[in-house]
């Protein structure tokens, strides 16, 4: 059976990030993607990564503040401090590792203005940031021999009662499945973002990691908070950087007006995604719109200005809608791209708390998208999820080393764990023609997600949309699969992801008909106000034994910021 130490599934920035640390430590570390690692979703991050760096005239405890307020006061503050006084050493770290920021006239490392920040603090390598540091980490990997499984997608975790053992997985080359054994596993399986249409993000986010987590018992976070970013393309819902804005861009409805001096005037296009958002969809509603649109207008920029640092949300304009940036402003609408919620963690990545004070799953470790630590508790900032993820990352693999260190492998059965899981999967081969297909029936779950949670929401329509997803849980078992083959049978993968997805969308609409308030992303038209009387605490959705849903809360740790009301 393969065996190791520590076990990291996903090789976005997060998995990579931990992986490196085990590695550097000669500790016996594996890393499993489902993707080849540099296909990750962390590849499409366009605008940068925030650091408050006290030599640029900055200051962490800045950082954590705007971090507290874009949260809507939901983040836990202890994990924002770590988060936020960490970042400037890490930044430099990945510099050295050979991240090339983009530099100013002086020869300094560059910054770019990012939404609800009172600073200019994001560093950025063009509009291809991701792309630029998961290849250097991917270098880093290949320098220390990580093994790693790509292309092999896991399934389950292995567990025995309330501690994790391994995971069993599939060689997708074969399609054979094989248990592996772990003492510590690091989930970094990034996030659910496809559970919604349109999303920003790759077919590959489907929440397979919160998913896993939760069906071995661990509790998921705040899943309602799910962030709707302002600026995707018309149609497909692909991504245009808030660097845009942050390099100066407009947003404008169809009467040419420059609709954010109403919502936030100081902050303007810059005030924080949820805001924006939120404007956005007035104007929509309101007809100030063009089938279904506003405009974000670049032009004013320059061109020289364009290709230098959006050369690439240029070319994605000019080829997804035949809009030329330079000359035209270009149809965007708010879709969704990120999941503050997630796997609840401590600082150190452990999804159980080993004084007890919650329940959750030993030996099992979550950074990244995944994970809700919470850094972002209602509202991420802009470039804040690339610094967590290298962040927790690191941490993540210090705490499983120090699990390893202390506790053995866990004794189990391959076979039985191995034949299990062929059952399962010959269960979904079998079902006869008579079903959904896969893509039917996730397209139905995601307009409704999309319909039921959208930017604004209310009691009914999130019932609605619950009710649908439930009755898509009986739909799926019937699903169908008519690639009966072993070798790279992404229909069957596909069906997987579909399952997992299927348990996160449940989850969101449970925590948000809970959650009687607005707060960050999860805004309520029957519920209009913040309520920090009743809601200064945290959802946690864990499966009972029924597969029913069960409901606990958390306070919010709080170490120097009292709320107060929220302007930008
Ligand atoms: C278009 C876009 C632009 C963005 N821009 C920015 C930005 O500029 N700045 C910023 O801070 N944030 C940005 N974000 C958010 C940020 O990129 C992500 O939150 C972050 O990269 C997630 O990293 P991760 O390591 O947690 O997961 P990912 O990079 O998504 O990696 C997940 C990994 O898990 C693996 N995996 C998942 N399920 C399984 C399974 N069942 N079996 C095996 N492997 C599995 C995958 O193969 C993959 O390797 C952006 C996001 C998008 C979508």
């Amino acid at each position: 059976m393969y065996s190791h130490d520590v076990l990291v599934l996903g090789a976005g920035l997060a998995g990579m990030r931990a992986a490196l640390e085990a590695a550097k430590t000669g500790a016996n570390v594996a890393m499993l993607s489902k993707v080849y690692p540099v296909r990750s979703h962390s590849n499409a991050a366009q605008g940068g990564i925030n650091a408050a760096l006290t030599d640029r005239g900055d200051d962490w405890t800045d950082h954590a503040y705007d971090t507290v307020k874009g949260s809507d006061f939901l983040g836990d503050q202890d994990a924002i401090e770590v988060m936020c006084r960490e970042a400037g050493q890490e930044l430099i770290n990945l510099e050295h590792m050979g991240v090339i920021f983009n530099r100013d006239e002086e020869g300094h490392l560059g910054t770019r203005a990012f939404g609800g920040q009172r600073k200019a603090r994001t560093f950025f390598v063009a509009d291809i940031t991701g792309q630029a540091i998961l290849h250097v980490m991917f270098e880093q990997i290949l320098k220390y021999n990580v093994r790693v499984y790509d292309e092999w997608y896991a399934t389950t975790l292995i567990m025995d009662g309330n501690r994790c053992g391994g995971v069993v997985a599939m060689e997708m080359r074969t399609g054979d499945i094989h248990a592996i054994q772990a003492k510590a596993t690091i989930l970094a399986t990034g996030g659910s973002g496809r559970v919604f249409e349109p999303s920003t993000n790759a077919l590959i986010c489907s929440g397979d990691g919160m998913s896993l987590a939760y069906r071995a018992g661990a509790p998921l976070m705040d899943m309602e908070m799910v962030q709707y970013h302002p600026t995707t393309l018309k149609g497909s819902g692909v991504l245009l950087t808030e660097g845009a804005r942050g390099e100066g861009a407009y947003l404008i409805n169809t009467k040419g007006e420059r609709f954010m001096e109403k919502y936030a005037p100081n902050m303007m296009e810059l005030a924080s995604r949820d805001v924006v958002s939120r404007a956005e969809t007035i104007e929509i509603n309101e007809g100030n719109d063009i089938d279904g649109c506003v405009l974000l207008d670049c032009r004013h920029l320059g061109t020289a200005k364009i290709m230098e640092r959006l050369s690439y949300i240029h070319e994605i304009s000019l080829d997804l809608v035949g809009v030329d940036i330079t000359k035209d402003p270009v149809p965007i609408r708010p879709g969704v791209h990120y999941q503050m919620g997630g796997i609840k963690t401590d600082i150190d990545g452990r999804c159980w708390d080993p004084n007890g004070a919650w329940k959750g799953v030993e030996g099992l470790f979550a950074a990244g998208e995944t994970a809700c630590v919470s850094v972002h508790g209602g509202n991420r900032l802009g470039a804040n999820s690339l610094l967590d993820t290298v962040i927790f990352g690191r941490r993540s693999a210090i705490g499983a080393m120090d699990y390893a260190s202390q506790n053995s492998h866990l004794n189990f059965s391959e076979n039985d764990w191995v034949n299990g899981e062929k059952a399962k999967l010959q269960g979904f081969l079998d079902n006869d023609a008579s079903g959904d297909l896969v893509a039917k029936l996730r397209m139905d779950m995601a307009v409704a997600m999309d319909k039921g949670l959208g930017v604004y929401r209310t009691e009914d329509g999130m019932q609605e949309a619950l009710q649908a997803v439930q009755g898509m849980r009986e739909r799926f078992k019937k699903v169908v699969v008519q690639d009966k083959g072993k070798s790279f049978n992404t229909n069957l993968i596909f069906a997987l992801e579909l399952g997992c997805m299927l348990d996160c969308a449940e989850t969101i609409a449970i925590g948000g008909i809970e959650r009687k308030e607005s707060r960050g992303a999860h805004s309520r038209t029957d519920y209009d106000k913040r309520d920090d009387e009743n809601w200064m605490k945290h959802i946690l959705l864990r499966q009972g034994d029924g597969g029913e849903v069960t409901k606990e809360y958390m306070p919010i740790v709080v170490t120097q910021w009292q709320p107060e009301e929220r302007k930008y």
